[in-house]
């Protein structure tokens, strides 16, 4: 089912992002994605989005950098035409406590969840404001709204992106254009690898539903609110965590 519609996602080979671009594919949507590595794993992406009958397109992109961004947007619109959805789930973790915290790990998350947010913003809404149509989701987290012990860097990155999206929202829904943010909870993708045996059952004891979340159940969230199905919905910050209390 072709809809005629293009969809732009920045970190798309794997975890969430995939789940989002395969969703998308199979919701009509050409897909544009990026990543930072050409890996296997962007190719794995492209394989699954091709086989729903979707166009695609990837871009090596690290969204921290400005021009690179313009680049994957020019890039991916000449290949398949202006996007109407655009999701920001890039992102990183470098957890480690504040008094230990050096600057790399610090500009790297920012880097790549708010600033990478803020440059796709800035490389698409020109085209967004002038069509009078689209709509954005910003891929968030629950760390956000409560924040972590040893996740300052990712907890400040995550409320920024909360903010952006808060505030972008008012300014161009004059324009026909939605802008909204998903916040997981844990979600069971290479993101946790790292995550220790006791950390993974401490975390698991906040959760009501006793499960992490997988990336599908997080794309059909982001699915749902880039569709015309949730068109008086803007602004908002939707929680996805299986019942978390941090
Ligand atoms: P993941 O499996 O580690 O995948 C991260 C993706 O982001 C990869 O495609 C990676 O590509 C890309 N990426 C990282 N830095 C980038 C950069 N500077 N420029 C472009 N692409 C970049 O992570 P995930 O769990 O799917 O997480 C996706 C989003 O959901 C993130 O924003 C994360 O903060 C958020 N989230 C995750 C969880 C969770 O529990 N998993 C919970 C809440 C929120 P490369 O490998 O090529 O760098």
């Amino acid at each position: 089912m072709d809809t005629g519609r293009t969809a732009l996602v920045t970190g798309g080979s794997r975890g969430i992002g995939r789940a989002v671009a395969v969703r998308l594919a199979r919701a009509g949507y050409a897909v544009g994605f990026c990543s930072r590595s050409a890996d296997e794993a962007a190719l794995e992406t492209v394989r699954l989005v091709g086989e729903t009958g979707a166009a695609v397109h990837h871009v090596v992109c690290d969204v921290t950098d400005l021009e690179a961004v313009r680049r994957f947007v020019g890039e991916s619109e000449e290949k398949l035409g202006p996007p109407d959805a655009v999701v920001n789930c890039a992102g990183v973790l470098r957890d480690r406590p504040m008094a230990l915290m050096g600057p790399q790990d610090w500009r790297q998350v920012v880097g790549t969840s708010l600033d990478g947010t803020y440059h796709v913003c800035r490389a698409v809404l020109r085209g967004m404001l002038t069509r009078r149509s689209g709509a954005i989701v910003n891929v968030s987290s629950v760390i956000g709204v409560y924040g972590h012990a040893g996740q300052t860097n990712y907890a400040a990155a995550k409320a920024g992106m909360n903010g952006l999206t808060r505030a972008l929202a008012k300014e161009v829904a004059p324009y026909g254009v939605r802008v909204n943010a998903v916040a997981p909870g844990f979600i069971d993708t290479d993101m946790l690898d790292g995550m220790a045996d006791k950390a993974r059952t401490a975390a698991l004891a906040t959760i009501a539903m006793g499960r992490f979340g997988t990336a599908g159940s997080v794309a059909e969230l982001v699915a749902f609110l880039l569709s015309d199905a949730a068109d008086y919905i803007t602004g908002q910050v939707v929680q996805i965590d299986g019942g978390i209390a941090l």
